[in-house]
């Protein structure tokens, strides 16, 4: 025990001696912050992934570590990121307007003022995914099944009740409607333990192989008609998209499928320093091709059209350095 002691002291004793060592700004105080995503399968995990390693490549020079958590998705994020429990998050594009407009979800706690966009980053589409042996063909087949609508916190559950809606299903009366997360709805699936999900996702995506490359033969049912175009329509942030069916091989789908989409975001609150969100931006922006290596789904991405589908106002940090390179 002694022995540990004394140990322990020299260990203290050493520490002191070679921090006192150390020039003064390796020892500026570290900031740490974090990253709120969604579940482990889909794409905004490994894109806060992708952030942070980039940017923690330059830890030294920042003082910066910047860290990844496994959320609810969209929802949970802009209310983590407003309470101040997280500085950063990623969220669909519908979701970050609505929040800072003070609907939908945010239609009884008001506009969220604080809300700050960064960037935007891969187009995520409303996919629906259905069992072969459920006779759910059509968007309107979905009546009296048993479906995963998406979990509350996750941005598909807003797409999902609003897809219904528009196309009069009435999703507590209609259908046997569950809030079960992502992560786990293409294993729910496979099990014939529902008849079909909704996942407002990018591609290519792990859960929706998972979900297509099973024993029980699946396919995607196209979320379109009038009601759809209407919908679509009505709403800035919704843009008609297909599914590209390429990278699900196994699905019963020989031809994209036809849906509507938003864009994932990034998004941080007024509150956050401007030196972290510019240090953050610029390692995003200056090394954009090493990031597009990191999913599949950054393929499409430019730096010009990682400026669009933002609601809310731009971060000072981030137009500081969107001002010095000109995207702005
Ligand atoms: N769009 C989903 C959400 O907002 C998350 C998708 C993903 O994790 O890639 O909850």
């Amino acid at each position: 025990m002694k022995k540990y002691f004394i140990f322990g002291l020299a260990v203290l004793f050493g520490t002191v001696l070679f921090m006192g060592s150390m020039p003064a700004d390796t020892q500026a105080k570290v900031t740490y912050v974090t990253i709120g995503t969604g579940g482990v399968t889909g794409i905004y995990y490994p894109t806060g992934g992708a952030i942070s390693k980039i940017v923690n490549k330059k830890r030294k020079q920042y003082n910066l570590r910047v860290t990844v958590e496994s959320t609810g998705g969209s929802v949970f994020n802009v209310n983590a990121v407003m309470a101040g429990d997280l500085e950063f998050g990623v969220v669909q594009s519908d979701r970050q307007y609505q929040a800072w407009n003070g609907i939908k979800d945010w239609k009884d706690k008001g506009k969220q003022k604080d809300l700050r966009a960064i960037c935007s980053f891969h187009p995520e589409s409303i996919v629906l995914v259905a069992g072969d042996d459920t006779g759910i063909e059509k968007f309107m087949d979905l009546k009296g099944k048993h479906v995963i609508i998406g979990n509350p916190g996750s941005g598909q559950r807003g797409n999902s009740i609003d897809a219904l809606t528009a196309c009069g299903i009435d999703w507590q009366k209609d259908m046997r409607a569950e809030g079960i997360k992502a992560a786990e709805s293409a294993k729910m699936l496979q099990d014939g333990r529902v008849d079909a999900f909704f996942y407002t996702v990018g591609h290519p995506n792990g859960s929706i192989k998972e979900a297509t490359a099973g024993k029980r033969k699946v396919h995607f049912v196209p979320v379109e008609g009038a009601c759809i175009d209407k919908l679509v329509a009505k709403w800035p942030y919704y843009a008609k998209a297909y599914i590209p069916v390429k990278f699900y091989p196994m699905a019963r789908n020989k031809k994209d499928v036809n849906t509507f989409a938003v864009k994932a975001t990034f998004v941080t609150s007024a509150k956050v320093p401007d030196d972290v969100v510019y240090a953050i931006t610029k390692e995003v922006f200056d090394n954009l091709e090493d990031f597009k290596k990191l999913h599949p789904a950054y393929g499409v991405l430019t730096k010009k059209n990682m400026l669009e589908a933002l609601s809310a106002p731009i971060h000072p940090g981030a137009m500081k350095y969107y001002k010095e390179v000109g995207l702005k």
